[in-house]
């Protein structure tokens, strides 16, 4: 955005409408792993069972007021609250700075939230609720046709590549995962996988989907690369049998669909230009 006062005016505004989404995939981080709805009922302390007042409930400042306590009880209430306000109010401000007030940079700010929450819930329950997912894929589709009107689509693809970058997406997760269940002998990869990159297919299409899936296989390898031999180690001194870990393959998909959406082009574009002189 080339524009520093207009920026310096809405980056407070958009942070907090940030914070506020960010405060709400706290809520969908909580319950859509367990099946449970996230419009009721009102957030409860899980101490005290007491219901959290609005003051109580302010993005990042109520943690930092109560000192990270339930003013009830005392139950400690986790860090992960605040980190996650505050990192979708950066995601929101980002995409501002990146495309400026833009109807694309909405979409940015809505599809890299929906995409934390993706990160998170893989790395904690091994799950990617279709509420995520879901939600995703309608405001690819919906942020796609309102682009092709607006005249307004990159880094997004358009209706019809938004069409073929789902069902890109979705295919070509569910091949590799065919694939290693065959060589692994077990499970590889989760429902979750596809719908998520039919998601984010419909977000990048069909080209950056496959590229996508690419750069999300290099993060993962390299992950293990770095966690296996440390595990392994802990467990042969422990004296226990070591079992390879269960990657949670979204973790890894969710910042490459980021990149993708960012940078594929380019990479893409310098690749053909190397490839063919
Ligand atoms: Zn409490």
């Amino acid at each position: 955005m080339n524009t520093p006062p207009l920026f310096a005016l809405l980056a407070p505004i958009v942070g907090l409408f940030g914070a506020i989404f960010g405060s709400f995939l706290n809520v969908c981080i909580a319950r859509w792993p367990k099946d449970e709805s996230v419009i009721r009922p009102r957030s409860r302390c899980p101490g005290c069972g007491g219901l959290i007042a609005w003051y109580d409930n302010i993005p990042v400042v109520s943690w930092l007021v109560l000192r990270a306590r339930c003013r009830t009880c005392g139950e400690r209430i986790s860090v992960q609250y605040p980190l996650v306000e505050a990192a979708t109010a950066a995601l929101w401000i980002g995409a501002l700075w990146l495309l400026g007030p833009t109807l694309v940079a909405l979409r940015l700010a809505l599809v890299a939230t929906i995409l934390l929450g993706v990160a998170i819930t893989d790395a904690q329950s091994y799950l990617i609720p279709d509420g995520f997912t879901i939600s995703g894929l309608v405001i690819a589709g919906v942020g796609a046709i309102a682009g092709a009107f607006l005249g307004e689509q990159l880094p997004f693809v358009g209706p019809w590549n938004a069409l073929l970058g789902a069902c890109t997406g979705a295919g070509a997760i569910t091949i590799v995962g065919w694939l290693g269940e065959v060589a692994m002998k077990k499970e590889a990869m989760g429902y979750g996988d596809a719908t998520l990159m039919a998601f984010v297919g419909a977000t990048v299409g069909p080209v950056r989907a496959l590229l996508c899936i690419m750069v999300g296989s290099v993060l993962a390898v390299a992950a293990f690369v770095v966690i296996y031999p440390f595990g392994r180690f802990r467990a042969w001194r422990a004296g226990r049998d070591y079992s390879t870990p269960l990657v949670p393959f979204g973790v890894f998909l969710a910042p490459a669909a980021i990149l993708t959406l960012l940078f594929g082009n380019a990479l893409l574009q310098w690749y053909a230009e190397w490839a063919l002189g």
